[in-house]
Order: structure tokens, then C-alpha cells, then sequence
């Protein structure tokens, strides 16, 4: 069995029907790439670029990011690889930023808000990112955005870096894809108008059920209410799909909800472009996806949204998988 799901593994995530959904992995730090790729991985969805910001005591400088973007994108081409830009605040703290002493730090100076307020330090590594753009398949994408001035601001500092890249007379790609995770309540609600000021989606359902629901993701106290099959996910993950692929982008999901084989069947049903899920989970859901068909997936779907329970949800989903496997 071992032997012949990591075969496995290498095909492609395709339904039997033939419908095809990229499963890519999300990942921390270079030193995982080759287990990524035995695993099956099509590629990163997500490389959360802060971890190799933690471990140390000083910042890395624009050459070394390159480096390490460099090598990156080289050991995956011609496979995509997302760059997410600095997802810090403080409960992901860089030691050289000292302690920022913030009461909600989930609520605080994160991800794109704290790469705004560091700016020179965000140019540099977009600046890497566009440099390592033309040694591969490289994306960008930039966290916790909440509304569209925030995308223009971010990409304002993009134009900066290439201008300044010119300058030097480094090379970069002019079309690299940028996109934006979703992660907040508001920018599902106005993704219609955010997906014509991009080129993807990718829905991070960490914290999109944790602002969702108002769980905080790490306390155990409340963990019992967060619930990746509320309603009220599945409405916001359908709508996003479906504003983007109205407006013509693509739309991924890299949150931990991607890897959950409950969940799996109805982000089929939704015909999401693309999951990111960790690596060791890449095989188990991609057989999932290999024994479904895309009409069993899309009657899960239409089933589960005339139900408001998630217990009644997971009875559901329970029964299709089973009916199946
Ligand atoms: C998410 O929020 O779903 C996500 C993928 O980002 P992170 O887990 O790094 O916050
Ligand atoms: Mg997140």
C-alpha cells in the first residue's frame, strides 16, 4: 500500500471524470523541497517567506534573499512557486525587531501592515522575489490584505523595487502573476471588484475562519468552534471562487482546510483552480481526488449548502466519500 501511494502520488490531481485541480505544497524553509516533491507536490502554492526571517538574529540582506529565492525557484522549474511576502507581526517576531507589546496581535501590525510600516526592508525583498523571477515560475503574493488601497499601496513598493532594479541593471520578469491571499471577512465581501486588481486568489482558511468566526486559531479554549465546514466558510470560499473566476483569475486555496478530506470534495464542487496543502498531506487528498468524480462533488456541494448544521454537514460529506471508497 506504502509503496504504491507514493507511486501514486506523481500522477496528477484529476478526477475520474477528468477535471483537473493543481495540488501544490505550502512550505517553510528550502531544506523541505525534496521531500515536497516525493511526495507529489505540482509545484508551492505557498512559501511562507518569514521562516527564514526567525531563526536569526540580524535581517538577511537583498543578495541573500536572492540567493535563496534563486535556488528555490531553480529546483522547482518549470513548476510555480508563490512567494508570499513577510507574513511578520507579533506572534511571528523577528528577534530584531524587539518585542512589539501588542494586546491582539492577531488584530495588529501583521503581515502586509507591518511590511508597509518596514518599507525599505519589503522593497528588498520584492526586489529578490523579481529577481528570482526570471530563473523560474514565479508568483507573488502579499497576506492579510483587507481592502483594495492596500493593494495598490503594495504594489506602489513593487514599482519601486523594479524601478530600482532597472537602475542596477538587474533582470526581472514584467509579468510575474501578483495576486493576494484572502484571509479577511472584508475581502471576501468586495473580491468582485479586488479580483480585476490582480492575477489570483489564494484563500488563506487559517485565518479566514479565525476572523470569520472570531477564534482565535491558537487557543485551545475555543477550538471546538472552529469549524472549517461552518456555513458560513463555505459561503465566503464559493463566493470568492466565484467573483474570480468571474472576473477571469484564478482562485487557490492554501489553508489547512485544503488538506482535510472532508473538505476536499466540496472545494472540488466549487472548481477551485488550485489547493496548497502540507506535503505530508499531498498524497492521501490527491487519491481522494483521483477516485471522485467533479458531478459527485458538485451534488456534495449543492446538498451541503441547503444545511446550516455542521454536524449535519459532516454526516453528509461522511456518506458521499463513503459511498465512494
Ligand atoms: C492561512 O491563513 O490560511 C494561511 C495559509 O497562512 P498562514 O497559515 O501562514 O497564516
Ligand atoms: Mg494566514
Amino acid at each position: 500500500y506504502h509503496k504504491s501511494i507514493i507511486r501514486e502520488c506523481q500522477l496528477p490531481g484529476e478526477t475520474i471524470d477528468g477535471y483537473r485541480i493543481n495540488v501544490f505544497a505550502n512550505v517553510e524553509l528550502f531544506e523541505e523541497l525534496p521531500a515536497v516533491l516525493e511526495n507529489g507536490a505540482e509545484g508551492v502554492g505557498l512559501y511562507r517567506t518569514e521562516y527564514s526571517f526567525l531563526s536569526r538574529a540580524d535581517l538577511p540582506g537583498e543578495d541573500e534573499l536572492t540567493d535563496e529565492y534563486v535556488q528555490m525557484a531553480e529546483m522547482l522549474a518549470p513548476r510555480k512557486v508563490v512567494f508570499r511576502s513577510l507574513d511578520l507581526g507579533a506572534d511571528k517576531l523577528a528577534k530584531v525587531f524587539g518585542d512589539l507589546r501588542e494586546p491582539n496581535p492577531a488584530l495588529g501590525l501583521r503581515a502586509i501592515r507591518f511590511s508597509m510600516r518596514h518599507r525599505d526592508l519589503f522593497r528588498q525583498q520584492l526586489k529578490a522575489v523579481l529577481r528570482a523571477s526570471v530563473t523560474g515560475n514565479v508568483a507573488l503574493m502579499f497576506p492579510m490584505i483587507s481592502g483594495i488601497n492596500e493593494i495598490h499601496e503594495a504594489k506602489g513598493v513593487l514599482r519601486e523595487a523594479q524601478a530600482e532594479l532597472e537602475k542596477e541593471g538587474h533582470a526581472y520578469d514584467a509579468d510575474m502573476p501578483v495576486g493576494i491571499m484572502v484571509e479577511l471577512p472584508s475581502t471576501v465581501f468586495i473580491a468582485d471588484v479586488l479580483a480585476h486588481e490582480v492575477d489570483f486568489f489564494s484563500v488563506g482558511t487559517n485565518d479566514l475562519i479565525q476572523y470569520s468566526l472570531g477564534i482565535d486559531r491558537l487557543n485551545r479554549h475555543v477550538s471546538y468552534l472552529y469549524q472549517p465546514l461552518h456555513p458560513a466558510v463555505i459561503r465566503s470560499i464559493k463566493y470568492v471562487v466565484d467573483a474570480g473566476h468571474q472576473a477571469g483569475i484564478e482562485v487557490s486555496v492554501c489553508g489547512e482546510l485544503a488538506s482535510d478530506p472532508y473538505c476536499v470534495p466540496i472545494l472540488l464542487g466549487m472548481g477551485v483552480d488550485s489547493i496548497s496543502i502540507t506535503p505530508q498531506a499531498i498524497p492521501g487528498i490527491k487519491r481522494i481526488i483521483r477516485q471522485t468524480t467533479m458531478e459527485d462533488c458538485k451534488n456534495l456541494l449543492r446538498e451541503v449548502q441547503e444545511l446550516f448544521q455542521v454536524s449535519a454537514i459532516n454526516h453528509t460529506v461522511r456518506d458521499t466519500i463513503f459511498r465512494r471508497f
